[in-house]
């Protein structure tokens, strides 16, 4: 072969093997999607009424431009529902999966794809399961796949940024959307149709970011992840827990009718600093007496419920939510109940958690 050509060959080669080299630095994302809106479909690009769960997950990450430069992207559909059906099966199920992909050395990040109705749950159910501090990230979006300006893809674009980061790592489970990183433990849906839904009204997001360009702003303060007590390694159900929601004179049967089905907890939205009417603590008191645990939250959007607040918690046996909303009470209520607690060690757990 002419000098030349020999020149041209080893050049190329080297070339060929940069790229490769470089390829492989990328980390390793696995996408796992589940549904929701951002895998909705409507009629038309402006149509008000879609379908959630429609799109597969292959389609999303070929819808997002630029993906496969910031990391090695592989999806798996785990479930394609809208997030109103999001169930306890696929819970544990993505918690199965999880775990077991990030304890190798293949996997270096996660993103579920999630409708945004239930993600704050399902977010915070795993950011106390994942036995992992590599990146696990959960996006959706407000829009279908086949609106007018859908932020699907950008969503989906920050959010394997995020789980491909290194400064990702050890923050538990995070939530992005519309440009926010935040803490499930602390965020909230706060709109029904607006892209700016998630927020973390009384601790701030973790973060920031913008076209994969990154920025973190404090880490969670509470326990998560490689320090949390909860296990759900070969766990096939969790206790069940009811939420009711409290409102002026509301009638104490539900209580009972819950207790009737079989709760081992009840969580209640109560009004202001987690209270309820008289007639309603009278029926969680007899709920409390035959080994029910009753949680008090607040249908408040913001703030507290203070142990010992207007409720002696002391004398009925009722546990203060402290910042955790009705609906991540139940989550919390329903890991700590998978074992035997006394009400104090209850109470300390919506301290940490
Ligand atoms: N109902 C939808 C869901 O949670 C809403 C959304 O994804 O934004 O699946």
């Amino acid at each position: 072969m002419q000098l030349r050509y020999r020149v041209l060959v080893i050049l190329l080669f080297s070339i060929t093997s940069l790229v490769c080299a470089q390829q492989k630095k990328l980390p390793n994302i696995v996408i796992l999607a589940t549904g929701g809106t951002i895998a909705g479909a409507a009629e038309s690009g402006t149509s008000a009424g879609y379908t959630s769960g429609q799109v597969g997950v292959q389609t999303m990450i070929d819808a997002v431009p630029g993906i496969k430069d910031i990391a090695n992207v592989t999806g798996e559909q785990i479930a394609n529902v809208g997030s109103q059906d999001m169930s306890i099966k696929i819970w544990l199920d993505l918690a199965h999966k999880i775990n077991e992909l990030l304890a190798t050395d293949a996997v270096d990040g996660i993103v579920i794809t999630h409708g945004t109705d239930t993600q704050e749950e399902t977010a915070y159910f795993l950011n106390l399961v994942v036995k992992s501090d590599k990146p696990v990230v959960t996006t959706g979006s407000m829009r279908p796949s086949t609106a007018v300006s859908a932020e699907g893809p950008l969503n989906l674009y920050n959010a394997v940024a995020v789980a491909a980061n290194k400064k990702a790592k050890g923050r538990g489970v995070m939530i992005v959307m519309n440009d926010q990183i935040h803490s499930p433990q602390a965020a909230t849906k706060t709109n029904t149709t607006s892209v700016q839904t998630f927020l973390s009204p009384m601790q701030g997001m973790l973060g920031a970011v913008l076209y994969g360009q990154l920025e973190f702003y404090r880490m969670p303060h509470n326990i998560h992840t490689t320090k949390s007590e909860f296990s759900v390694k070969g766990v096939k159900e969790l206790p069940r827990v009811d939420v009711i929601f409290g409102a002026a004179d509301m009638n104490p049967d539900l209580i009972d009718l819950s207790v009737k089905a079989g709760a081992k907890g009840i969580v209640i939205a109560g009004v202001g600093n987690g209270n309820m009417n008289a007639a309603s603590l009278e029926a969680c008191k007899k709920a409390i007496d035959k080994g029910i645990v009753v949680v008090r939250s607040t249908r408040v959007p913001t703030g507290y419920v203070l142990r010992n607040g207007e409720v002696n918690d002391d004398k009925y046996g009722t546990i203060a939510s402290d910042e955790l909303n009705a609906q991540k009470s139940r989550v919390l209520l329903m890991l700590a109940l998978m074992k035997k607690h006394t009400a104090a060690e209850i109470q300390e757990i919506f301290y940490n958690y």
